[in-house]
């Protein structure tokens, strides 16, 4: 033990931070962390470049808490990150590294959530802001003295955010802090672009450069799904309405099961087709082109018949069917995060298999995270992101190309613009309805096995068939006596919460509006303060009043 913590007890920094590390479970820094740490604690710029899943957060985030001073309540240091979601990651890694040092507060400034609890939360002494560089611009027209006490600068993924082109948003963020500041620059990538700018804004930085060996299985997210045998088709179906994926190979054991599940894909209007070792060599070749032009997004496939696959569009493995040992494992999900892109891993484990699973992070040195089921209203999140995403391209030229076509529309028909609108929208998504009741019908539940032993059962958490869909881990449901009759949308609540609760989206589940009341899912952490935070809430001018539900 005390070898295993040794790693992280040299590199000379608090306590108190190096507790907070091993208490998440990390043995030993990796490599750019072994680099980057002393650097950074020394006060030098820094650039530092390394595939994604090296560790760059905790590269940057420990020594940065180590130079904070905890007890000044002001902007310390400035992560930016380029989207909401990376923003959110690192924040939320800020606050696992932060958990033994009192007085210490994150706070995430991202876009489309309102930006008065934000610029209040910095306000109120944050010390870490971590923030999306459009927003933080946003933020800045306000009050252009936000970050005046900021000295530590850390530019995350600075090749994606060039890409995003947040370059000029960058520029104003120079500009407005101290230029005695320290910066430091992670990218995967260090393009002529990111040079320049290193350049300009940098003082006399150290470079750190990591190889990583393990690049294939490090860039790929692995996670594994808790499912009874008879439950997979219907989970994986589950599963791919929120996985945002681009070409996915989906492994299964036997022949049978590539023809199954391929064609419980195409019956939903997914482009699949299967590959096994009976498909002739020319049919397989297709099959391959197909996928690598998009003409086909999913291949169900044994292990034999996907063996030399490479196809860079794939950004998904599904382990739909267990691997039969490690090896075929990292095989396997090294389908995907071709050259140094990133991918996603997900495991179907049955309740027997649990072992398996160990031996596998075991063998590959990297832990697998549990993921849920999705629930319907995140399904639900899902289409209509979907639709919103296939419409936003169209809105700015369809007016001039279509605009006449549709006042005379309504005009033959009689009708409103909203009622043809709503009637084209009736046929793109074929007459069906995105509401939660929709959804529900067609993606009947999916019983979700046991937990795993080692974690523990928890209390309140129900499993026979009948139950409402599985609370997630930690949350509670409470309720409201408004619910629809008084004009309330899942919407309205969810903003109310998130607003006056001073919470992030993420921890908050599922939103269940009937008639005459509403359920919402929150942290059962810290429940108590929340519910007092809340109590004088209005939403659409009635008081909200949310208590504690019981069921039973
Ligand atoms: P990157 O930013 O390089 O893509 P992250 O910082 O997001 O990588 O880390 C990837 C994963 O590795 C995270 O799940 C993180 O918790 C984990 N991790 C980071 N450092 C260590 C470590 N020293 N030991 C074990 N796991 C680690
Ligand atoms: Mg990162």
């Amino acid at each position: 033990m005390t070898q295993e913590s040794g790693g992280f007890a040299a590199l000379e920094l608090h306590p108190s931070i190096v507790a907070a590390v091993i208490a998440t479970g990390y043995e030993e820094p990796s490599a750019i962390q072994q680099q980057s740490i002393p650097i950074i604690l020394a006060g030098h710029d820094m650039i530092g470049q390394a595939q994604t899943g090296t560790g760059k957060t905790a590269a940057f985030a420990l020594p940065i808490l180590h130079r904070i001073d905890p007890s000044k309540r002001e902007p310390q240091a400035l992560i930016l990150a380029p989207t909401r979601e990376l923003a959110l990651q690192v924040a939320t890694a800020f606050e696992t590294y932060a958990k033994q040092m009192p007085g210490v507060n994150v706070v995430a400034v991202y876009g489309g959530a309102p930006m008065g609890p934000q610029l209040k939360a910095i306000r109120n002494g944050a010390q870490i802001v971590v923030a999306t560089p459009g927003r933080l611009c946003d933020h800045l027209r306000r009050d252009e003295k936000v970050l005046a006490t900021v000295n530590h600068l850390v530019l995350d993924e600075a090749d994606e955010m060039l890409k995003l082109g947040f370059m000029d948003d960058l520029e104003v963020i120079f500009d407005a802090m101290p230029e005695t500041r320290q910066t430091v620059l992670f990218s995967a990538t260090l393009p002529a672009s990111i040079r320049a700018i290193a350049e300009r804004h940098l003082r006399d930085p150290k470079h750190v450069k990591i190889q990583s060996k393990t690049q294939t299985v490090s860039a790929i997210e692995q996670a594994y799904l808790l499912v009874h045998a008879d439950q997979k088709v219907p989970a994986v179906l589950r599963l791919l309405e929120v996985e945002e994926f681009d070409a996915l190979i989906a492994f299964v054991r036997t022949k049978q099961a590539t023809l199954d599940l391929a064609s419980a894909l195409e019956a939903k209007g997914y482009k699949a087709a299967a590959l096994n070792g009976d498909i002739a060599q020319n049919q397989r070749e297709r099959v391959i082109d197909s996928l690598k032009d998009g003409r086909l997004d999913i291949v169900v496939a044994t292990d034999v018949a996907a063996r030399g696959l490479d196809v860079p569009r794939i950004t998904h493995v599904f382990n739909v069917d267990m691997p039969y040992d490690p090896e075929s494992y990292v095989h396997r999900i090294g389908r995907t995060g071709r050259a140094g892109r990133e991918g996603r891993a997900l495991l179907l484990v049955t309740p027997r298999e649990r072992r398996m699973l160990q031996v596998i992070e075991r063998v590959t040195g990297q832990k697998v995270a549990e993921v849920r089921l999705p629930n319907a209203q995140a399904v639900l999140d899902a289409r209509i992101k979907k639709l919103t995403n296939s419409l936003a391209p169209l809105v700015a030229d369809a007016e001039a190309s279509h605009g006449e076509l549709l006042d005379r529309l309504t005009a033959d028909i009689g009708c409103t613009p909203r009622a043809l609108a709503a009637a084209l929208l009736s046929k793109a998504t074929n007459g069906q309805a995105l509401d939660l009741a929709t959804v529900e019908r067609d993606q009947p539940l999916v019983p979700t096995a046991a937990p795993r032993e080692r974690t523990g059962e928890r209390s309140g958490e129900r499993h026979e068939r009948r139950a409402p869909m599985p609370l997630g881990e930690g949350r509670v449901r409470c309720r409201t006596a408004l619910g629809a009759r008084d004009g309330i949308a899942a919407k309205n609540l969810l903003g109310a919460i998130l607003n006056e609760g001073g919470l992030v989206r993420e921890t908050i589940g599922r939103i269940q509006v009937r008639d005459s009341f509403s359920l919402v899912e929150l942290p059962e952490d810290g429940l108590d303060r929340l519910l007092a935070k809340l109590k004088d809430t209005r939403v659409a001018g009635k008081q909200l009043k949310l208590r504690r539900y019981r069921e039973d």
